[in-house]
């Protein structure tokens, strides 16, 4: 029979694909959804931590601001008597110039708009007059005042903090200004630039027209923010933090506070590649550390689905070679500790039984003769055989319904059969244990007598030819048989030349006239 190839896969390494499948796909779900959360989370604590930082230093700020405020208008309020007199106005700047480090200058305006004091006094603007408008603001404003950046007489890019000084009659008599440039070192910073990070974190200053009025790189000072939402919202006084791309095209991860009294805007900002640095070593630690759970569970997986397949594995190796005397007791003996693998253990095993069961009764009906239940020619030949395999004398002796013809005439078939059937039983009663009855023909029959001696064979047969004669068939009466006797290894030297010479002993009974025994002779002749 034709048989297709089998298929190379098996149940156990197609459990194990999926397993590991399932395995690699839940771990790379599990480390990238690790990563997500780690990144969102860093950006998010980093952004906080820039907004918390810059609230700080806003604060730090404020509280600069406020007392560079009293000191000037403590300042002013030593100037009301003076302002007419050089020396205690040169005094005063220089005092205060001196008394912190707040301010780089300290200058003296009049109401008119002239310098009349500095420190220190080798600014040489003394006795200028203020004459651009940004110069100009404390002057107009008569109220203290944190400018805008401008350029000073002196050349320097400043913001200037002011008080007025007003007379005790109420008369307007001019200022008093400490300034901060704004690309020297000053104080802000001083206050502000001991932050810097080493990781490309930094923190610049916006005045309320985004303005930089401090920044790490002293040549952008000066320079106007455009584009950037986030300082919109610190300069309306929010505290705010960021996602923000910088001028330098470096994503950057941004938090900006106001500081109130200036309307100044402070951010601190840290680079998002800075931030995440860490966490692909982070990400790293976790894979390495879940390598040994991981191959313990690949181990596991693989032992299950060892154990798992094996019964159904041991059932189809048995299977395929069914044909095998075993096989039944084989497949019987698999494990099966599951529904599936013991339903198919019990449909083979019953299903070899059937086979086996079919296969004995069909070799029975092959080797059996229907009408009588005695072996047919096949059945004897195999017995033959085997006999003749094991060497045992035996003795045969041929049998045939004399006229039997006219029984079927005169009677019909049917009772012929009966006849027969009769007569196989009369047989089957003379035969002893081991003798074996068959029907070799229509009424023609052979009995094979393992280790009998011709004679007693020959004895045996007389017998019969007796029984058979006196027994009464139904209908018919009485019938006759004529015997012919055997010998092997007497008279033939291989089991076919005895049946043969059985055969012409019984056909001598018949030319001898019938009912009768005769012994085939062991020269190969027959005698009576
Ligand atoms: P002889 O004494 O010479 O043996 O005479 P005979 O009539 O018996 O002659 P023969 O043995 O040649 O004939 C056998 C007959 O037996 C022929 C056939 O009609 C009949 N016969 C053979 N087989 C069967 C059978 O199975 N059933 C019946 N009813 N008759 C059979
Ligand atoms: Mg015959
Ligand atoms: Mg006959």
């Amino acid at each position: 029979m034709p048989t297709s190839p089998l298929p190379r896969l098996n149940l156990r390494n197609l459990m194990l694909a999926m397993a590991i499948f399932s395995v690699v796909i839940t771990l790379c779900n599990s480390f990238y959804a690790t990563y997500e959360v780690q990144r969102t989370l860093l950006i998010n604590n980093t952004l906080e931590a820039n907004r918390v930082y810059a609230a700080k230093l806003a604060e730090v700020t404020e509280s600069f601001i406020q007392s560079t405020r009293q000191q000037l208008a403590y300042s002013a309020g030593q100037l009301v008597t003076s302002m007419e007199d050089e020396a205690a106005l040169m005094a005063e700047a220089r005092r205060l110039h001196h008394q912190s480090d707040s301010f780089n200058s300290v200058v003296v305006v009049n109401a008119d708009g002239v310098i009349v004091a500095t420190s220190p006094d080798t600014l040489q603007v003394k006795g200028l007059r203020l004459s651009s408008a940004s110069a100009r603001q404390s002057l107009e404003a008569k109220k203290p005042l944190i400018t805008d950046p401008f350029v000073s007489p002196s050349g320097n890019y400043i913001v200037s903090l002011s008080h007025p000084v007003f007379a005790a009659n109420g008369d307007y008599l001019g200022y008093i200004a400490g300034t901060i440039y704004l690309q020297q070192n000053n104080i802000l910073s001083r206050l502000l630039g001991r932050h810097y990070y080493q990781d490309g974190s930094y923190l610049y200053v916006v005045d309320r027209h985004r303005t930089l009025i401090y920044h790490p790189e002293p040549s952008r000072i000066g320079e106007r923010i455009s584009g950037n939402p986030a300082i919109d919202e610190v300069l309306q006084g929010r505290e705010y933090a960021h996602k923000v791309v910088n001028s330098r095209g470096i994503d950057m991860l941004a938090g900006f506070a106001p500081v109130s009294s200036t309307g100044w805007g402070i951010v601190a900002q840290r680079p998002k590649a800075a931030t995440l640095a860490g966490i692909n070593e982070h990400l790293l630690r976790v894979i390495l550390k879940s390598i040994p759970v991981g191959l313990l569970t690949l181990a596991g997986i693989w032992l299950s689905a060892l154990f798992i397949s094996r019964p159904l594995w041991q059932l189809a190796t048995s299977a395929r070679v069914m044909n095998r005397q075993s096989a039944q007791a084989d497949i019987a003996g698999v494990p099966s500790w599951y529904f599936e693998a013991a339903q198919l253990k019990r449909a083979i095993v019953r299903g070899i039984g059937l086979l086996n069961d079919r296969i004995n009764k069909l070799h029975t009906d092959s080797h059996t003769d229907a009408l009588t239940g005695l072996f047919n020619r096949r059945g004897m030949q195999q017995v033959l055989d085997n006999h003749e395999q094991e060497q045992i004398p035996f003795s045969v002796i041929a049998l045939d319904i004399d006229h039997f013809k006219r029984v079927n005439d005169n009677f019909g078939h049917d009772i012929g059969d009966q006849v027969i059937q009769t007569l196989a039983k009369v047989m089957q009663a003379q035969a002893r244990r081991g003798d074996i009855l068959c029907r070799s023909g229509g009424e023609e029959f052979m009995i094979f007598l393992p280790g009998t001696s011709a004679e007693h064979a020959r004895e045996m047969a007389e017998r019969l030819r007796r029984r058979v004669a006196v027994t009464a068939m139904a209908e018919v009466g009485h019938i006759t048989v004529s015997l012919g006797v055997a010998h092997w290894p007497d008279t033939g030297a291989t089991i076919g030349q005895v049946l043969k010479l059985a055969d012409q002993a019984l056909y001598q009974a018949k030319g001898n006239g019938r009912n009768l025994v005769v012994l085939a002779r062991p020269d190969q002749g027959a005698a009576h």
